[in-house]
Parts: structure tokens; C-alpha cells; sequence
């Protein structure tokens, strides 16, 4: 069954534990929220669910604690029949983001990473063998980003979000980088080794990424679209679909999973990003992460 896989996604799951409140409270101040609710989270969950729901057999890879949270964290994806078989159970607890938004939908968040932290070299060593195309992000350790970048077979699409210090030769291994255009200034600097944040555009910061050594790039730029540049090709700035969106939360997983869905069906990077801005865009018009993906691939 592994050997059938088409993407495979080693990376963080969460619950996310979300109160609704008019306000949010200051240092030492209590307020009284109006709900909570727990819904699944977390990056690798996120695209894996999207990179399966966008139409390839998808394996997740990660850990979740011995507790009542980690059905919660993996239900959409069992519901999706990802295949979970490799999803260790920790020690530690099943990774929490802790989210409080105001009536301004304004927020602050917290995030416990518990289980997600023991995604490291060791943890992807005994995983063994990773199929398909290997899809990492930066919610678990560096080395265990590392490590599943040299177990890939196959081509390694890379969000590192958030960004985190990764050597400069796995960085460069990446193949798209997929980041938004926060993330990809911060990693410019990290390869100029600055002291300062570019001021540059996203084109050039693109094109500089590139002539560091990235073979590709892919720049998320919200309701903007995203830039897809590839070495010794023109950079093309694709355009969104317009849409009255509620809640973009989850949105850049839902495009990073259902860009590397279409890259293992071997379509060209630029043919892959037009489909997950579109995949992207209607997960915006739905409140939360997961739920908000399509379950119908005739929607797109
Ligand atoms: P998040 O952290 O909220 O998941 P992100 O910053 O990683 O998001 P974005 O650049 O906001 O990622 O969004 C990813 C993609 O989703 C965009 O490139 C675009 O294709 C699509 N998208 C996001 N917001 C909108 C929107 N308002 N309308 C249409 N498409 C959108």
C-alpha cells in the first residue's frame, strides 16, 4: 500500500482549541469568552489533507500524544483515508494551538507543539522509506526536516513555515519553496547572511532565491496570487480567483497540499500552482482549516 503512495507529508498535527470572545485580554486580565471549539490543525495535517482531497494518495508522517486530542488531531485525515500507519504515539501530548479572537477577528495564539517535537532525525530513521513527493514544513525540528529531505526519493516541495534556521544545503534542495512573501523575505536575508530585512520586491526576492541555488519558487501572495519562478525560465505571476473569502485560515496549506497533489500527476510547477490557487480559493469562502477544503475535486 506505502508503494502506492503519491505524497507523502512528514510534519506537525494539532488541535486547535479556539475561543470566540468580544476582546482579548491584556497581560494578568481575565475576560469571559463567548464559545471555544477544537477543531484539527497543524500544518502537516493541514496539507495532508488537502494534497488527498486534491487527488493523490497521500501518506502523513508525524506524533501525537497517548490522549483523547490526538482522534481529534487525526480525524479529518482518517475520515479522508490518508494513511496514517507511521503516525507515532508519544510520550509527550498531542501538539495544542491555543487561539483567542476578538469580534475584530483579531487574534493571539499560542502554540504547544508537545508531540510535534519529537519529529526529529531519530523519528524519521525508523519511518524508513518515504514515497512519492516528500512535503515538509517548519512546525517540527530541523533535523527531522533534514533527515526526511535525505530519506526522499522523490522531489521535495518545501514550506518553511515558520521559518527556521535549516543549513544552507538542504535549503537549497528544495524543489519549489513554497513560502508567502513574509517568509521568503526572511529567508533571503538568512541566505545574504543580513543583518537587515530586504525591501525588495517579490519578483526580485524571487529571482535572488534563486540565484542562491533554489531550483524553484513558489511566493504566496494572498488575495494577490503567488509568483512561481523557476531557474532559466521567466517568472509568472499568477493571478487568485476572485472570491468573497471569510477566513483564509489554513489556506496556504490548502495551496502548498494540493500543489504537490498535482506535481506528483506531473503537471508543470506553474500548471500545479494555478490548481492550488484555485483548490485555495475555496477554502477561503469556508470558516477554519480543514473543513473549509473541498471534498469534491468538480468544485475546482
Ligand atoms: P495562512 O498562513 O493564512 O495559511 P499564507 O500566508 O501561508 O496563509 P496566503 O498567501 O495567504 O498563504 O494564501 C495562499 C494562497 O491561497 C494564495 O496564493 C491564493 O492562491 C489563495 N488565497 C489566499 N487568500 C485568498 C483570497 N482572499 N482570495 C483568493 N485566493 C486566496
Amino acid at each position: 500500500m506505502q508503494q502506492d503512495i503519491q505524497v507523502t507529508i512528514v510534519g506537525s498535527s494539532n488541535v486547535d482549541i479556539t475561543a470566540l470572545m468580544r476582546r482579548l485580554p491584556g497581560p494578568g486580565e481575565t475576560v469571559l469568552a463567548d464559545s471555544y471549539q477544537l477543531s484539527p490543525g497543524g500544518k502537516g495535517a493541514n496539507q495532508a489533507l488537502a494534497a488527498q482531497l486534491a487527488g493523490a494518495a497521500t501518506e502523513f508522517i508525524g506524533a501525537v500524544g497517548n490522549d483523547s486530542h490526538a482522534d481529534i488531531a487525526l480525524g479529518q485525515l482518517k475520515d479522508a483515508q490518508v494513511v496514517l500507519d507511521r503516525v507515532a504515539r508519544s510520550a509527550k501530548p498531542t501538539g495544542v494551538a491555543i487561539i483567542q479572537v476578538d469580534s475584530a477577528a483579531e487574534n493571539s495564539i499560542a502554540v504547544v507543539s508537545g508531540a510535534n517535537a519529537t519529529v526529529d532525525s531519530d523519528a524519521v530513521a525508523e519511518a524508513g522509506q518515504l514515497h512519492g513527493i516528500v512535503v515538509l514544513q517548519g512546525e517540527i525540528p530541523a533535523s527531522g526536516i533534514t533527515a526526511a529531505m535525505d530519506a526522499a526519493t522523490g522531489r521535495v516541495v518545501l514550506n518553511l513555515a515558520p521559518v527556521i534556521e535549516l543549513d544552507r544545503a538542504h535549503l537549497l534542495a528544495a524543489n519549489p519553496l513554497v513560502v508567502n512573501e513574509h517568509e521568503a523575505a526572511l529567508i533571503l536575508q538568512q541566505l545574504d547572511a543580513s543583518d537587515a530585512p530586504t525591501n525588495d520586491a517579490e519578483p526580485v526576492i524571487a529571482q535572488r532565491l534563486l540565484e542562491h541555488g533554489l531550483a524553484s519558487v513558489v511566493i504566496t501572495l494572498g488575495a494577490n496570487g503567488c509568483l512561481v519562478a523557476e531557474r532559466g525560465a521567466p517568472i509568472q505571476q499568477l493571478p487568485a480567483i476572485k472570491v468573497k473569502a471569510v477566513d483564509t485560515t489554513g489556506a496556504g496549506d490548502a495551496f502548498t497540499g494540493a500543489l504537490a497533489a498535482r506535481l506528483a500527476h506531473g503537471d508543470s510547477l506553474a500548471q500545479a500552482a494555478g490548481f492550488a490557487g484555485r483548490f485555495a480559493a475555496l477554502t477561503v469562502q469556508g470558516h477554519g482549516a480543514q473543513s473549509s477544503y473541498p471534498r469534491h475535486l468538480a468544485d475546482i
